[in-house]
């Protein structure tokens, strides 16, 4: 007979990635179980912390479905790591969700953990998907203090894509390992303000030992820098400093260096010769296991038509996919419901605009043969000369992504075309997108116009 842990981590297992069970679920032990109460116990505190301030939804539910709905849970921390017959641990109260207590002990850092910190920008509740795993994978790199072949590591990215989300998450895990790390975060736009005080106050030599003396810089958003020609030098002179003394630098900008008109050469060519990570628009699955993943921060109950919803419609930017949810959370607990579909679609109107409207597949075949200069009949049509092959692709990826029409339909409005060869082909343009930035603005260009038919 399995334990009511037991029951409860199988099906915990089965609503977290493997590595989040095996990281923080597979060391719980039960200690009790009754018919009022289940205490369960981890293996050390941080254990602890981690699911009360992220798991504790799932672990509730989990165990409501499994026990009925009056059980308490109480979690308490072992010495150790528990084996066998659970040493009683101390006992610990409920703590709600929103209380995430100091993850390390040991000596204190030098600077407490900075508030400019953004205490749920970290890895654990980052998302890895195919647009942003190399990004991902060098920001853990560099965490981890495997340092990154070539320094800056120069994270580029749309609005909205995780670029600041990753630059806390690397600060937060170095200051996890390495408590006294010097790190300094700024946007280039504070770097600038700070820069103009310095001069206006005399107090340059403050300025630059305060950017000099760190382990770690960091800035967010430097496309700002671009144009300002004292900054830019100010700051030239600090990223030479800091290459000098094997000093690493993070930047992130939402353009490529190249692309950033007003950037000074020399910086340019500094960042080029850096470490580039893209992250580009999630795919669909990444949208959804975003979502439910900050719903599960959230303690929201999302249901799984609803995630695919929102995922289908808000095109890729993920905040917009946060001020989705955070309208339905409000929603549900104002009017004590739970959010179906069509409720959903409801609250979310004005958010997410209704493609019913203006863009049927018609309308999006128009746009794409007039566009590319062939006719509609080439898109339906089986020729696979390439000038129509490619404009046909484009089109599918367009109706599955701007429509509510299924694969089968839209199969059937190419001319009678199977469902998975709209699946191929849409997937095969979301894969050029990653690399290919032409294709990628044609795409944003049929958007526009589709959106203003
Ligand atoms: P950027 O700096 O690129 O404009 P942010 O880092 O501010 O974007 O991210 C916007 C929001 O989307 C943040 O709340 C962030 O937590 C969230 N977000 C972005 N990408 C991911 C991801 N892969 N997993 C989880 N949350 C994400
Ligand atoms: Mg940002």
């Amino acid at each position: 007979m399995m334990t009511l842990w037991q029951r409860c981590s199988e099906k915990i297992r089965q609503e977290v990635s493997p590595q989040t069970f095996a990281r923080w679920f597979a060391g719980v032990e039960e200690l009790s179980a009754s018919e009022s109460s289940l205490a369960i116990q981890t293996p050390d505190p941080f254990t602890a912390d981690t699911l009360r301030s992220r798991y504790w939804g799932i672990i509730t539910d989990v165990l409501k479905q499994e026990a009925g709905p009056n059980v308490v849970l109480t979690l308490s921390v072992g010495s150790g790591p528990a084996n066998g017959a659970g040493r009683p641990g101390t006992p610990a109260a409920m703590i709600p969700a929103e209380e995430t207590t100091a993850l390390s002990e040991g000596p204190q850092p030098p600077y407490d953990r900075p508030d400019f910190l953004n205490p749920r920008y970290r890895f654990e509740n980052f998302v890895v998907g195919g647009s942003n795993e190399f990004a991902h994978a060098c920001s853990l790199r560099l965490a981890d203090g495997a340092g990154v072949a070539r320094n800056p590591l120069f994270i580029y990215g749309g609005v909205g894509l995780g670029k600041t989300h990753l630059m806390h998450a690397i600060a937060h895990r170095v200051l996890d390992q390495r408590p006294r790390s010097r790190i300094f975060y700024t946007s280039s736009e504070s770097f600038t303000n700070d820069l103009i005080t310095s001069i206006r106050q005399n107090q340059m030599a403050a300025f630059r030992s305060k950017y000099r003396k760190v382990d770690i810089l960091m800035i967010d958003d430097i496309q700002f820098i671009a144009g300002k020609e004292r900054t830019q030098e100010e700051f030239f002179f600090t990223f030479e400093a800091l290459q000098r003394a094997r000093k690493q630098i993070v930047i992130t900008s939402d353009k490529m260096p190249k692309d950033t008109p007003g950037l000074e050469e020399r910086l340019r060519s500094r960042f080029i010769s850096g470490m580039i990570a893209d992250i580009g628009a999630p795919d669909f699955e990444t949208k959804v296991a975003i979502l439910q993943k900050k719903a599960g921060e959230q303690d929201l109950f999302l249901d799984g038509e609803v995630a695919h919803y929102i995922a289908e419609k808000v095109r890729s930017n993920v905040r917009e996919l946060e001020g989705c949810l955070i309208k339905l959370s409000i929603h549900a607990s104002l009017h004590d419901i739970e959010i179906d579909l069509p409720v959903a679609q409801e609250v979310l109107r004005g958010i997410i605009r209704d493609p019913a409207r203006n863009s049927s597949v018609d309308n999006i075949q128009k746009i794409v043969a007039e566009h590319f200069q062939i006719r509609v009949s080439d898109l339906k049509s089986k020729n696979r000369a390439r000038s129509f092959a490619v404009p046909r692709q484009i089109a599918m990826y367009l109706a599955r992504k701007l429509t509510r029409a299924s694969t089968t339909e839209i199969g059937r409005r190419f001319g009678g075309k199977d469902h998975s060869t709209v699946i191929h082909s849409t997937n095969k343009i979301e894969g050029l997108l990653k690399t290919d930035l032409s294709l990628s603005a044609t795409i944003q260009t049929l958007e526009q116009k589709i959106d203003l038919s």
